[in-house]
């Protein structure tokens, strides 16, 4: 597709960067894209592979002009084998796709960015993808047992293994998750997925400080009832969300936690005293559980909608998604502080705090 109008919306991804490629392809086939990828590389065109455009890094934006290679129309879930806890997907499946096929059986595939409705297996393949599940489940690179790819010089490519143990040979599948499609075109995935677990419940605590609050983070990360998500929200960020918000939000908060675990409906109530105990201590102002399923999903609501809202308060924000160890947090958190005092820049905070990322 050449269209001039067309073209211009393959230009854009989430990150606002705009250029609009020289042309774009919609493949429906591994064969279409092997030979696009060599025509490409035959006559030096850039190339750029493309899910739904939902990244916020510029990572689809042709800036180079040349071939946008879109992976609309190869969206289909090839197989589900749930004896196996396997599924096969072409690289323009949704997320959310994945998951509604894979609950049917009792599965679901641990990868949750919050992306999930709208981005494909090949754009959370390509950028190693997780979301507050992966502190527990793992992010993409964990749950993919091998690909179907196309190098650069146009080759196929077999990657990995249908069982759940490999553990022989080069691990390209672990390669290529990760590398932002600069190593292979993905054309189909094979997906490991996981038991749905029987349970959950969702717990808040409020603390006066950050300080406080990861401090908390270290202890329930140490203790072993390992969380399927444990995230942050930082004073600033809790006053923003406030008008956006149904759940009951504190007043005069330093932090909050977002804990979840889940497991066998059995064994809840020792997981929820187990991480209550931990998440008690020095600064703690409130801890709660979601008494229903309602409540629980209006705390998810408010975490969820904090980057959008973000987005509409301050049209011109700056994302940094950054790691560190999760002692360090606090020494994080200060520092962004000095950084927003110094230059008259508000900064809010907010993230997957059981593993570091802010
Ligand atoms: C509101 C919001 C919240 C998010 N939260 C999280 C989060 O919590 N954790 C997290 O990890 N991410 C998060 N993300 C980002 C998420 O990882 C991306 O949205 C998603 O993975 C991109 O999928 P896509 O289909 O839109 O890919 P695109 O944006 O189209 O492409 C992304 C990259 O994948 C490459 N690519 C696409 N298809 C292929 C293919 N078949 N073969 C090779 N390369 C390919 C592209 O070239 C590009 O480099 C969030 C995004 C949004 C908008």
């Amino acid at each position: 597709m050449t269209d001039p109008a067309e073209r211009w919306v393959y230009g854009y991804d989430n990150s606002r960067r705009h250029h609009p490629p020289d042309a774009v392809v919609y493949a429906t086939s591994h064969e279409q894209v092997a030979g696009v990828v060599r025509a490409c590389n035959e006559h030096e065109v850039a190339l750029v592979a493309r899910g739904r455009g939902t990244n916020t890094t510029g990572a689809a934006v042709p800036v180079r002009g040349g071939v946008v290679l879109s992976f609309e129309r190869m969206d289909r879930i090839v197989a589900l084998d749930p004896e196996n806890r396997a599924l096969r997907a072409e690289p323009g499946a949704l997320n959310q796709a994945v998951q509604d096929a894979a609950a049917g059986h009792g599965l679901f595939w641990p990868p949750d960015p919050t992306s999930a409705a709208y981005c494909t297996v090949g754009g959370n393949i390509a950028l190693n993808a997780g979301g507050p599940r992966a502190l527990k489940y793992g992010a993409t690179r964990e749950n993919v047992l091998g690909l179907s790819a196309v190098t650069g010089a146009g080759a196929t490519i077999r990657t990995g293994v249908y069982t759940t143990k490999g553990v022989v040979g080069y691990d390209l599948t672990r390669l290529i998750i990760g590398a932002e499609g600069t190593l292979a075109v993905v054309t189909e995935a094979t997906l490991k997925l996981t038991p749905l677990p029987e349970a959950r419940r969702t717990l808040q605590a409020v603390y006066g400080g950050v300080r406080a609050a990861a401090a908390a983070v270290t202890r329930i990360m140490a203790q072993p009832v390992t969380p399927c998500a444990l995230e942050f929200m930082d004073g600033a960020a809790i006053e923003m969300i406030r008008d956006h918000s149904k759940a009951e939000l504190p007043r005069g908060a330093g932090a909050l936690l977002l804990i979840e675990v889940d497991g066998q409906e059995a064994g809840m109530g020792a997981a929820v005293a187990a991480v209550s105990k931990a998440a008690r201590g020095d600064g703690l102002l409130d801890l709660v559980a979601a008494a229903t399923d309602a409540e629980a999903a209006a705390l998810w609501a408010t975490r969820r909608a904090l980057s959008p809202a973000l987005r509409t308060i301050a049209p011109n924000k700056l994302n940094e998604d950054v790691v560190v160890p999760v002692s360090r947090i606090p020494d994080l958190i200060a520092g962004l502080d000095a950084l927003s005092r110094e230059y008259g820049i508000p900064i809010v905070n907010f993230g997957h705090a059981g593993n570091g990322n802010i």
